[in-house]
């Protein structure tokens, strides 16, 4: 099936705390974008560097996910917010040094990631999952209970996030996430998770996403229709070597479930 490759323009850039940009992207291509998918993502596309200039082909091009933070259909506008994490990557660099004016091209919409109906839900990221997470918050019915995780680089990080009442959130600070997420996941482990029907939703780094299906899938059980559990990054890992790493845990994790007789 041809995937459709929007150009659209940053007409918007500014910092969000200490650690990520929210840049905002508009374009007549956004004309028949679908609305509703937030929390969903787009694939924006980073020319590589070749000898010749780029096919319209994804080979020729370093594909990343980023989250859907907002839509405006009318002013066909998309904002996105991105974590700095340095010049190692394409996504970063660019969004590092970016300028109004400057064109980019996405693919997706991916479809929107939104907790299930539940009486309690746990919502544990980094903060490449933060802009997922706060669309969720947004989204939930303003009675819903439950707690967010949310492991933050500095106190400056903190958001304001618009939430149920009596749903808790924690901010967890962790200056280099490059040496691992231990206090998330300590504070993760800890949690008691309530309700009758609870639903989980996880992404960050790989480790978390370790740490969560051994203790959500394997060790409490929890039926799959009440977790999302995802890997967004991988230390010292680009994006496809992420998903390859991904995938070998989500294989290998099933092998051991068919010679698993308990
Ligand atoms: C569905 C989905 C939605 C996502 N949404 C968002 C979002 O809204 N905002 C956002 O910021 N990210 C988001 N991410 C994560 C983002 O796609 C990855 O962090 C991606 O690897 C960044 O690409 P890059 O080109 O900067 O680095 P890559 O080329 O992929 O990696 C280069 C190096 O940078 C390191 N690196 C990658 N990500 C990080 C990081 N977060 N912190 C520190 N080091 C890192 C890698 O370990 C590697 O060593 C999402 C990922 C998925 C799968």
């Amino acid at each position: 099936m041809a995937v459709t490759i929007r150009k659209l323009n940053v007409v918007k850039a500014s910092e969000l705390g200490k650690s990520m940009k929210r840049i905002t992207l508009q374009g007549d291509d956004l004309a028949d974008f679908p609305e509703n998918q937030e929390s969903g993502y787009v694939k924006i596309r980073f020319p590589k560097n070749l000898d010749n200039e780029p096919t319209n082909s994804n080979k020729d091009y370093d594909l990343r996910s980023y989250t859907i933070r907002a839509f405006d259909l009318e002013k066909r506008e998309l904002v996105l917010d991105f974590l700095l994490h340095g010049d190692s990557g394409p996504a970063s660099k660019w969004a590092s040094s970016v300028q109004i004016g400057d064109s980019i091209e996405i693919a997706g919409p991916g479809p929107a990631i939104l907790a299930a109906p539940a009486d309690w839900y746990l919502f544990v990221g980094d903060m490449t999952a933060l802009p997922a997470i706060a669309v969720n918050l947004e989204k939930l019915p303003p009675e819903s209970r439950g707690l967010a995780l949310l492991e933050i680089n500095s106190s400056e990080d903190i958001q304001d996030l618009i939430k149920p009442d009596a749903f808790e959130v924690k901010w967890i600070i962790n200056s280099n996430p490059l040496n691992g997420c231990e206090d998330l996941i300590q504070a993760f482990s800890c949690v008691d998770i309530k309700g009758e029907n609870p639903y989980v939703w996880v992404a960050g780094e790989f480790e978390l996403l370790r740490f969560a299906r051994k203790l959500l899938k394997h060790d409490k059980s929890l039926p799959k229709e009440s977790l999302y559990l995802s890997c967004y990054w991988k230390i010292g890992a680009n994006d496809p070597e992420m998903k390859k790493a991904k995938a070998a845990l989500i294989l290998f994790d099933s092998i051991k479930n068919l010679f698993s007789f308990n």
